[in-house]
């Protein structure tokens, strides 16, 4: 069964005067002196095209739904929708109305009148249902629309009620959004079959999160670039000194794995460093592999940058996930930019996935230059360990 998305014919013509129920991932970030304003809309904007798209066709209704923070399953107003619903009347030019709760009785009467045309249900995770995948909870849901639309991809490996098993209520009128469309038709390109040379770029800090996408990735890619804390433990499993840098014994028994497998060729590793005695301190270059007692590695060096930039020239395909350093710093911040640099200057297909490799794609100003930008940190990367996420293949297939 193919997955249908909202460009689809059936979509197209069923959808006038119909209710469509749509789930997105406005879990956006918000400003932490200023708990009203959100911080970086990007995930709001990203759903406006489905959004409009689907206002095009002059539904009844068009009903919103999100999860927003972690409440766990308890009313907080500190995770109230509310900034998300103005936000959206702002960009939509029309009024978006914000029910008290997902569960709210005045729903249904509120679905019969003509005004109000955009309605945003209440945070999901106000209610314990949502995570615990409740299908009573996904029936009720189910009940405010016709039709169904998917487009919150960064929610797609969640087993939840409006990402799971809300699909059991919509057979044959459940369909992707254009964010969905987007997201995997971009992963495919790093899934299947990849343009060759294949380099990917894996930094950031834990690596017993990163495991099996580094051991899946070994499978395809021609090099595997690992910067950032990242490093350390592979350092470290090879025997270097690391100084007081971040790694737990944990990751270099993860690492010391990884280097036992056939792929480890392919592994390339910092040969210098910038460093510093306490954290965030006066930076330092180190010209070698080593860390010296004492030290705590914060950045790739430069001979590492021009390294993993040679072995990224030629390629055709890239992945980066996580930074190459401490890049909130700037002190520590080359290695990263660096990279962002390069990978905006490759004639190549460059993904780019992970929060915080986006954001230091965001602060260089150089996002534009990349082929995509994943809205999705978690979901991007278990897509591309299996394949598939638990949303996406429901919405597919379907569940009884
Ligand atoms: P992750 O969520 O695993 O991608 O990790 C991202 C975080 O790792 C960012 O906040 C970086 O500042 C941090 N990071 C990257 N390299 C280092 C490093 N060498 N030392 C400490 N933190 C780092």
């Amino acid at each position: 069964m193919a997955l249908k998305f909202i460009t689809d014919e059936s979509f197209k013509t069923n959808v006038k005067d119909k209710k469509v129920l749509a789930r997105f991932d406005f879990n956006v970030p918000m400003d932490k002196n200023d708990p009203t304003k959100i911080a970086d809309p990007t995930r709001i904007d990203e759903a406006l095209e489905t959004i409009q798209a689907i206002l095009e066709l002059k539904p009844k209704k068009l009903v919103l739904m999100s999860h927003f923070g972690r409440p766990k399953g308890k009313v907080d107003p500190q995770y109230s929708l509310e900034p998300v619903a103005k936000y959206l009347a702002e960009k939509l030019g029309q009024e978006v109305l914000l029910t008290e709760t997902a569960l709210d009785r005045g729903i249904k009467i509120l679905l019969n009148l003509n005004e109000s045309k955009i309605i945003l249900l209440q945070n999901l995770r106000f209610h314990p249902e949502e995570e615990a995948n409740d299908r009573d909870f996904a029936r009720t849901l189910s009940t405010y629309g016709d039709l169904f639309v998917f487009d919150a991809f960064g929610a797609a490996h969640r087993k939840h009620a409006s990402t799971y098993e809300i699909n059991a209520f919509f057979k044959n009128t459940a369909y992707g959004g254009l964010l969905l469309k987007r997201e995997i038709e971009a992963l495919d390109k790093i899934v299947k079959n990849p343009a060759k040379p294949f380099v990917a770029i894996v930094g950031g800090a834990k690596v017993s999160d990163k495991i099996k996408i580094i051991e899946m990735l070994l499978v395809s890619v021609d090099k595997l670039l690992i910067g950032g804390a990242m490093a350390y433990p592979f350092l470290k499993a090879q025997g270097r000194e690391i100084g007081n840098s971040l790694c737990s014994e944990e990751d270099v028994l993860l690492a010391r794995k990884i280097l036992g497998t056939p792929g480890k060729g392919k592994i390339v590793l910092p040969s210098d460093h910038i460093v510093s005695a306490t954290f965030g301190g006066i930076p330092e270059e180190v010209g070698q592999a080593n860390i010296p007692d004492g030290k705590i590695g914060l950045d790739i060096g430069p001979s590492t940058l021009q390294n993993f930039t040679d072995y990224l020239r030629p390629a055709k395909t890239v992945l980066w996930n996580g930074p190459m350093g401490l890049f909130e710093n700037p002190n520590y911040a080359k290695g990263t930019l660096g990279i962002a640099r390069v990978l905006a200057s490759l004639d190549a297909f460059t993904l780019v996935g992970g929060g915080d490799s986006v954001n230091a794609v965001k602060m260089s100003g150089l996002s534009d230059k990349m082929s995509h930008i994943s809205t999705g940190g978690g979901a991007s990367l278990e897509y591309i360990e299996n394949g598939s996420l638990p949303g996406i293949q429901a919405l597919k297939f379907g569940i009884d």
